[in-house]
């Protein structure tokens, strides 16, 4: 048995033996050896410590954790890929139920379907899904766990094409607060099932989704890298092109600084550029016409466009984020990029450290056949969606770079549609969540208080019971 110390200490320590005699996953608790690197999460900004972590094998040890946590009074903090900037996957001095050990992947390739475990990664399901040469939209690091990423809506190279991740959510099992474990589809649970396609983990723990899938196996994909300069003029040929490209093109703007490293051309290394970083979903042999007029704009400092499987392009820019970066986010949702906003934009643009960025992503296409109200996620009608992203690996730097993106949020925050896309941004408080769910947020707060009416799952952006 372990001796709890430190915050630990105030554990019933009948309950943590009851606890640890059933459960088949692990218990860790402070003095544990591993306790230091488990209470770790991606963003090194953030440094907590829990009264315990538990990784659950099953969801059976899914509800004996959520049992525990209420029974003993601890916040209750969820995580998945441990990818929340603000850091909702640990808590000081609760219980954080981490479900790295749940990362099952079962493809049905007959019906298109995959059944997913509530801690995989993007990549886990990446790996599974294009053996089959099918894929589901998901985001551009593989390591971001599917958790968070679809409870939020989910977004990346394939969204124009095949909508958010949520967009393509079948089914859900989520243990609620009090225990019990319920299906969430079209069918069962159907309140549920709206509320957990973009209301996050506020309504209870997924332990297994079933996603629809897409044949999607080599994309056509890259950047093509523009001198800084030349932003301004970028990003007004790229809002009027990508309105009219079709949906199977996808190109998000960015502003970055070259990584010094391959397939970037030495001469290009930490440079400080604009870039448009595309994907072309559909046949491989149509995406020479497609990409014609974009290799006729301007005179890119690179055209690093050419076929990938799936997978490896959605792993590509996974190394310039390792565990522990510094990282502070802002975002917000767009409209039309007005010629004040983009001259912001331009002034702002400069990015202080490799690993800092800016990137507009295009939430147009599947993501607006879809009813503002037909799931939480209620900005249907937007165009874009900006993150501004502030990274470094040096801790000396966190102040320069959270100004940095504070700087460049609070100089769009004029221009935005309202509100920003949740999995994008740090704790910025009550009212910017019920900014962002607009008229939803009422129906979120009614199915909360019917799932979670004493808030037990609150470590995340939250939606109050009603
Ligand atoms: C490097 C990087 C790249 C990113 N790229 C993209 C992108 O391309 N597209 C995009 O849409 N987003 C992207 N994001 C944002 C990402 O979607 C959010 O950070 C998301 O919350 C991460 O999910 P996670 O499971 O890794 O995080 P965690 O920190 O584990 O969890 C985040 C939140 O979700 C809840 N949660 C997680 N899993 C579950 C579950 N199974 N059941 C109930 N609640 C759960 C947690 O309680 C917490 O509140 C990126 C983030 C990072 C750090």
């Amino acid at each position: 048995m372990t001796t709890q110390t430190g915050p630990a200490s105030r554990l019933d320590d009948d309950a943590l033996q009851g606890l640890k005699s059933t459960f088949r996953g692990e218990v860790i608790g402070s003095e544990d050896p591993g306790y230091d690197d488990a209470r770790r999460v991606q963003n090194g900004m953030i440094d907590r410590r829990p009264a315990l972590i538990v990784r659950p094998a099953d969801a059976a040890d899914v509800i004996a954790a959520v049992g525990f946590g209420r029974e003993q009074g601890l916040d209750i903090a969820v995580r998945s890929g441990g990818h929340s900037a603000p850091g909702f996957g640990t808590v000081d001095d609760g219980i954080v139920i981490d479900l790295s050990r749940m990362r099952g992947v079962r493809v049905d390739p007959a019906e298109r379907t995959a059944r997913v475990e509530g801690g995989a990664l993007l990549g886990d399901v990446d790996h599974a899904t294009h053996a089959f040469g099918l894929a589901v939209p998901a985001g551009v690091i593989s390591n971001t766990g599917v958790g968070g990423l679809t409870l939020g809506g989910g977004m990346g190279h394939l969204t124009r094409k095949l909508g958010l991740t949520i967009d393509n959510l079948i089914e859900a099992d989520v243990v609620l607060a009090s225990g019990e474990l319920v299906k969430a589809s079209a069918e069962t649970n159907p309140d549920l099932f709206w509320a957990i396609r973009g209301g996050g983990g506020n309504f209870g723990i997924v332990t297994s989704f079933l996603f629809r899938l897409h044949p999607v196996s080599t994309v056509v994909a890259g950047p093509t890298l523009y001198a800084l300069d030349q932003a301004e003029a970028v990003l007004h040929w790229w809002q009027d092109f990508i309105a009219q490209a079709p949906e199977e093109l996808n190109g998000f703007f960015a502003f970055l600084i070259v990584p010094p490293a391959p397939p970037f051309p030495p001469e290009l290394h930490m440079r400080k550029v604009c870039a448009i970083v595309w994907t072309y979903s559909g046949p491989v042999d149509k995406a020479d016409e497609v990409f014609a007029p974009i290799r006729a704009f301007g005179s890119p400092l690179l055209y690093g466009v050419q076929p990938l499987p799936l997978p490896a392009w959605q792993a590509a820019f996974d190394g310039l984020y390792p565990k522990g970066t510094q990282m502070y986010w802002r975002a917000e949702f767009l409209n039309e990029l007005s010629d004040e906003a983009i001259s912001i934009q331009v002034r702002h643009g400069a990015v202080p450290t490799v690993q800092s960025t800016s990137h507009i992503y295009p939430i147009d296409g599947a993501v607006h056949r879809v009813g503002q109200d037909d799931t939480a996620w209620s900005q249907r009608d937007v165009r874009f969606t900006q993150v501004v992203l502030g990274a470094d690996g040096d801790a000396a730097n966190a102040a320069m770079i959270r100004d940095w993106a504070v700087g460049f949020g609070d100089a769009i925050r004029p221009f935005s549609a309202g509100g920003a896309y949740m999995n994008f941004i740090m704790d910025e408080g009550q009212e910017r969540v019920r900014t962002t769910y607009r008229s939803n947020y009422d129906r979120l707060a009614r199915i909360k208080a019917h799932y979670d009416p004493n808030n037990l799952f609150h470590v995340n952006q939250n939606i109050r019971p009603a």
